[in-house]
């Protein structure tokens, strides 16, 4: 092991561009599988050759020909040429992995179902640490849906390291600021996310629809080594058979992987078929979600692009996202009762009556889209069985009141692909029940408990508590230090660093 931290620590001094010669010892177990990752470092990414008569290293032949002799040696030389390598990708090839003449004879992908967000989150991951990956996913073609819109400070840090952050600042709008407000429309505290400067490079909400984040995953995905993706692809079952996982498509065909990843959104196939439990409860309010392009800055004075409304009978949110439109959209989203029909809500008579309510006297906004939906809260009973994992809504879902269904999701991916990574590079299982035990225990502490208290916040029935929580934000969005103890919660920072301390 000591070698192959010392070829490492070589490498990193040499960058992206070079020539090396590294011994390795072959004398005893461990450093029979250190032989090995330099085998499979040599198939998948650089020209190089085997010193003592080995034949130069190609595209294929994942161990030096001969290797095995190897195995009785006291020391290789091995030279390689770097070339085109990036520091992520020169860690995936002298990361540990399996005894070359297992893993290499026949490595299989890990396998994402689902290509959502998390799941090519998911999948960006493990390419980045030089694991293959095949992502099935049902649809012809990538999802087109709106859906969340909201990206945490944090989260952009997280994308950024795939080179897509940028990206989605350019397609989506900066929100330096969140409000609460009053139904009157009176502010009860103005947050900036600014003076998160100190903790991320990305002080800032950013609202930009989460179908642009698939697109520009899948952009930078595709031609990468080791990435495959599968549309028209439906999982109906997964099955893991102890050293690798099956699964089967709805016309029967069999795909073999690694592990599975379940990303596969809350309906999961993975999770049913791995017959993991969904435990929660479901609100029994449906949510409307209503669009225009109409700009509500014009008649709310300084209304933040990320505004939310406490109201005991009316209770609301106003978000600015791009939308495809000159100035954007404002998605509007409201609680409708559990008595009206689903057809009474979507009718555009019930789009104007509760567009009416924002502002008194004004409902005749060009409505773009009306999407109605239930809601829940439910996580998983274990993020992992075996081979089989799960990740985003597979594996929990909460109302969207702060943005964290998608964002969690994205922390699960970035979590679970790194761990995953060094388990398919040769790492015990275990670091995978780690996995589960950081990202279901904040799922759990953080994210389940911080979306119902958001709910329960703005929807206060008592006065006592409206006025308790009023009084509560406006001290700590006129105090500094108590507006980053705020926004670090709120951010998901906190549920991030909480993760990092579970052990
Ligand atoms: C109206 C609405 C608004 C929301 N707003 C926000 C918000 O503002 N902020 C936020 O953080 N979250 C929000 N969310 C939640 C957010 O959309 C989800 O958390 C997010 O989509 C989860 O991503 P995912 O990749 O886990 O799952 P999904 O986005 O559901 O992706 C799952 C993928 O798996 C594919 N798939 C499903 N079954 C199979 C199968 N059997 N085989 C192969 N492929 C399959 C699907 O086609 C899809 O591509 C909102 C959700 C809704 C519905």
């Amino acid at each position: 092991m000591a070698a192959c931290a010392d070829v490492l620590e070589g490498l990193a001094a040499i960058g992206s561009l070079g020539r090396v010669a590294v011994e390795i010892r072959v004398g005893s177990v461990e450093e029979k599988q250190a032989h090995g990752r330099i085998g499979r470092g040599c198939a998948m990414r650089v020209k190089g050759r085997w010193a003592h008569g080995a034949r130069r290293g190609s595209k294929g032949s994942a161990c030096p020909p001969g290797g095995q002799k190897y195995r009785h040696q006291t020391s290789v030389t091995f030279h390689c040429e770097i070339s085109r390598l990036r520091q992520p990708d020169i860690q995936a090839i002298f990361a540990p992995q399996g005894c070359c003449e297992d893993s290499m004879a026949d490595p299989k992908p890990v396998l994402v179902v689902g290509a959502g967000p998390v799941g090519l989150v998911a999948a960006a991951e493990l390419i980045r640490h030089g694991v293959p990956v095949t992502v099935l996913e049902e649809g012809t073609e990538l999802s087109g849906e709106m859906r969340g819109s909201t990206f945490h400070a944090p989260t952009l840090d997280m994308l950024a390291e795939y080179g897509a952050a940028e990206r989605m600042v350019e397609q989506g709008f900066v929100a330096p600021l969140m409000q609460y407000r009053r139904r009157d429309h009176g502010v009860i505290a103005t947050f900036d996310f600014g003076v998160l400067a100190d903790v991320t490079r990305h002080p800032f909400r950013l609202q930009c629809e989460q179908f642009k984040l698939t697109r520009i995953l899948h952009d930078i995905l595709k031609d990468k080594p080791g990435f495959s993706i599968r549309f028209g692809a439906k999982v109906a079952a997964v099955a893991d058979e102890g050293s690798h996982v099956v699964a089967t498509l709805a016309d029967g065909t069999r795909i073999e992987g690694s592990h599975v990843i379940g990303c596969d959104g809350a309906h999961s196939a993975v999770r049913k078929s791995a017959g993991l439990s969904f435990e929660g409860f479901t609100w029994p309010e449906r949510f409307l979600v209503l669009s225009t392009p109409f700009d509500f800055r014009s008649i709310i004075p300084d209304l933040a692009d990320v505004s939310y409304y406490a109201d005991p009978e009316e209770w609301f949110f106003l978000l600015r996202v791009p939308g495809g439109e000159p100035g954007g959209l404002w998605r509007a989203m409201f609680p409708t009762s559990a008595e009206l029909s689903d057809e009474e809500i979507l009718s555009p008579e019930f789009a104007r009556a509760r567009f009416a309510r924002i502002k008194a006297g004004r409902d005749d906004y060009p409505t773009r889209h009306r999407t109605l939906y239930r809601v829940h809260q439910r996580v998983a009973e274990t993020f992992r069985k075996g081979r089989i994992l799960l990740a985003g809504d597979a594996a929990h879902i909460n109302n969207p009141l702060g943005g964290m269904g998608l964002n969690g999701g994205v922390h699960d991916a970035v979590n679970l692909g790194a761990k995953l990574a060094r388990v398919w590079h040769g790492d015990a299982e275990d670091v995978l029940d780690l996995y589960d035990r950081q990202r279901r225990g904040v799922t759990v502490e953080h994210v389940q408990r911080q979306t119902i208290t958001n709910k329960q916040n703005l929807e206060a029935k008592e006065p006592e508590a409206q006025a308790a929580f009023r009084d509560r934000m406006a001290e700590a969005a006129s105090d500094p230090a108590k507006a980053h103890a705020y926004l670090l919660q709120v951010s998901m920072i906190n549920s991030l660093r909480r993760a990092a301390e579970i052990d």
